[in-house]
């Protein structure tokens, strides 16, 4: 049985793509990021605690945002990284080899990115419940069934 007094942190359930309420049940339906062909298909509800995952119609769509904070953050890390581990130097070609490295890794990095962009959004707009046993997810009204999982 789950432990009452266990609350997962926040950092894991975001980085394992879990439901921000309960903080157990996954939100997406393959573990792997690399399955193109249904790496961003979501649970409509939290298999554990019945939170819907999409909680107004084109829930998703501020993602983009939160996607591009992330890749300005991993290239910022990057950059930092790279300075302090190889060095910048004007008079070689430094500078495009970490651009070159930053944006091949970014690309190969993209699914994982947009999985996490959607779990940190439904993150700041669903809050943990230490009650989520006994209470009943909130049922949202703005939802269009047919619109569901459509990006
Ligand atoms: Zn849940």
């Amino acid at each position: 049985m789950i432990d009452k007094n266990r609350k997962p942190s926040y950092l894991w359930t975001v980085l394992t793509n879990r439901c921000p309420r309960c903080r157990e049940g996954k939100i997406y339906v393959t573990e792997n990021a690399y399955d193109f062909k249904n790496n961003m298909k979501m649970h409509d509800k939290c298999p554990v605690c019945g939170q819907p995952t999409e909680i107004e119609v084109g829930f998703y769509y501020g993602t983009s945002y939160v996607s591009y904070a992330v890749t300005v953050a991993y290239s910022v890390a990057t950059f930092i990284a790279w300075w302090v581990l190889l060095g910048f130097s004007l008079y070689n070609n430094s500078i495009f080899y970490w651009l070159i490295f930053n944006g091949v890794t970014l690309l190969a990095l993209q699914p994982i990115f947009m999985r996490l962009s959607r779990s940190l959004w439904l993150s700041w707009f669903v809050k943990y419940d230490r009650d989520w046993e006994e209470k009943k997810a909130k049922d949202y009204e703005r939802i269009v069934k047919e619109h569901m999982n459509n990006w």
